[in-house]
C-alpha cells in the first residue's frame, strides 16, 4: 500500500510569478508524480529509460505531432529538441546561417536581443537594424525605424522581451529576408504564424516545460545552410546533424522532453493556442488595469507594446518597492521582484499561471496602496 504523507489536494502551492523556470500546469505535475516510478505499461521511470527505446521514441514523436498541431506548422519545417537553452541559439543561429561575406540584421529590442547580438558578432558581420537601448528598451522598435541590409542572411528579433516586459503585437515586415525569432518567453502563449518565420527558438522553461530542452522550428532552406557546413561546424552545433538524427544525435534531456510533451497535451486540452491566447489577454488586462488605475503603480513598458507574459511595473520609490516585494512574498506571491538589471517588479503570468492568482495579486495591490498610498 502506498500512503502519501500529503495528499496532493492539500499540497500548498504559492502563486509563482517567476520569469523562468516558471509555473507549470498542476495536471501536468500530477501526471509526472503519478507516473514517476513507472510509466504505465513500461515498468520503468521516465528518468531511467533509454533514449533509444520505443517508449521514448514515441514520447518524442507525440510531442512533435502535438507541437505541429498546436502551431499549425506548414510543410517544409522541421521540429528539433536541442539543449543549451536559448543562449546556445544565440551562437548556433549565426554559426549555421551567417556565411562569410554576408550580414545578419538584428533588431535590438531588449536585454536578450543585446546578448544575442554580442554572440553573433563573434561569428560574423552584424547590422543593428534598429535599437531602443537608449530608451531602456521601454518599447519595441517601430517598423519605420528598421534599416535592413540588402540580402541579409537573416533578420533576428525577440518576440517578447522578458526583462523589460514588451512584446510584438505584429511581426515586423522584413521583406524576403529569413525571419529568426527568439520566442523563449511567449512560445505558444497565442497563435503563431510559423509560415512567416524561417526559424523560431525557445528555451522551454518559461512557457513550454521544465529547463533543459530548447525547441527549434527551422525551415528546410535554412537547414540546407547547416548541411553545407557539416565538415566545418562541430556536430553538436549543427542543425542538420540534429535533424538527420531526429533530435537523437546524442542523449537528449529525456525527462524535459517528456514533460514538455505533457504540457503540449495540456495546451491542446485547453482548446489550443487561440483559447490560451484569450485567457492570457484577460489575465494581463486585469493587471494592467490595476497598474493604470490610480498612478500609485507605474507601468514601465510603452502601452502599445505591453507584454501579455511579463508585466513590469514600479512604485514611486525603491523603498516602497522593497516593501512591496517583502510583503507580497510573505502574502504568498513568489518571484515578483524585477530582473536585477532593471529593478522594480515583474509579474510573469505564463500560460500555466492561474487567473485567480492574478485576481489575488490585484487585491493585494489595492490593499497595499490603501495602506501606503
Ligand atoms: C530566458 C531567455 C533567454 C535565455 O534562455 P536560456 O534558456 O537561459 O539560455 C533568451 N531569450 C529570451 C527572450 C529569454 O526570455
Amino acid at each position: 500500500m502506498v500512503a502519501f504523507k500529503e495528499p496532493m489536494s492539500t499540497v500548498h502551492r504559492v502563486y509563482n510569478f517567476a520569469a523562468g523556470p516558471a509555473v507549470l500546469p498542476v495536471p501536468v505535475l500530477e501526471e509526472i508524480q503519478r507516473d514517476l516510478l513507472a510509466l504505465p505499461g513500461v515498468g520503468m521511470s521516465i528518468l531511467e529509460i533509454s533514449h533509444r527505446s520505443k517508449t521514448f521514441e514515441s514520447i518524442l514523436a507525440r510531442a512533435e505531432a502535438d507541437i505541429r498541431a498546436l502551431a499549425a506548422i506548414p510543410p517544409g519545417y522541421r521540429v528539433l529538441f536541442l539543449q543549451g537553452g536559448a543562449s546556445l541559439q544565440f551562437s548556433m543561429v549565426p554559426m549555421n546561417l551567417l556565411g562569410p561575406g554576408s550580414t545578419a540584421d538584428y533588431i535590438d529590442g531588449g536585454s536578450w536581443a543585446d546578448k544575442a547580438i554580442k554572440e553573433a558578432k563573434k561569428i560574423g558581420r552584424v547590422n543593428i537594424a534598429a535599437s531602443t537601448k537608449a530608451e531602456s528598451y521601454a518599447r519595441i522598435p517601430a517598423q519605420s525605424e528598421l534599416v535592413l541590409s540588402p540580402d541579409a542572411a537573416y533578420v533576428h528579433m525577440t518576440s517578447n522581451n522578458t526583462i523589460e516586459g514588451t512584446q510584438y503585437k505584429q511581426l515586423p515586415d522584413v521583406g524576403p529576408a529569413p525571419l529568426v525569432s527568439d520566442a523563449s518567453s511567449e512560445m505558444f502563449s497565442r497563435p503563431i504564424d510559423v509560415g512567416r518565420h524561417a526559424l523560431i527558438y525557445a528555451g522551454a522553461q518559461k512557457n513550454l516545460g521544465p529547463a533543459g530542452v530548447t525547441l527549434v522550428i527551422i525551415r528546410d532552406d535554412l537547414l540546407q545552410r547547416s548541411a553545407d557546413k557539416k565538415s566545418s561546424l562541430p556536430s553538436m552545433m549543427n542543425y542538420a546533424v540534429h535533424e538527420e538524427n531526429g533530435s537523437l544525435y546524442n542523449t537528449p534531456p529525456t525527462f524535459a522532453v517528456y514533460a514538455l510533451g505533457l504540457v503540449m497535451k495540456w495546451l491542446l486540452a485547453q482548446g489550443g493556442l487561440a483559447a490560451v491566447g484569450v485567457a492570457n489577454e484577460r489575465k494581463a488586462a486585469k493587471l494592467y488595469a490595476e497598474i493604470d488605475r490610480s498612478g500609485f503603480y507605474r507601468g514601465t513598458a510603452a502601452k502599445a507594446d505591453r507584454s501579455v507574459m511579463n508585466v513590469t511595473f514600479r512604485l514611486a520609490t525603491e523603498e516602497l518597492e522593497k516593501r512591496f516585494i517583502v510583503e507580497s512574498t510573505a502574502a504568498g506571491f513568489d518571484g515578483i521582484k524585477g530582473h536585477r538589471a532593471v529593478g522594480g517588479m515583474r509579474a510573469s503570468i505564463y500560460n500555466a499561471f492561474p487567473e485567480e492568482g492574478v485576481d489575488a495579486l490585484v487585491d493585494f495591490m489595492k490593499e497595499f496602496e490603501q495602506r501606503l498610498g
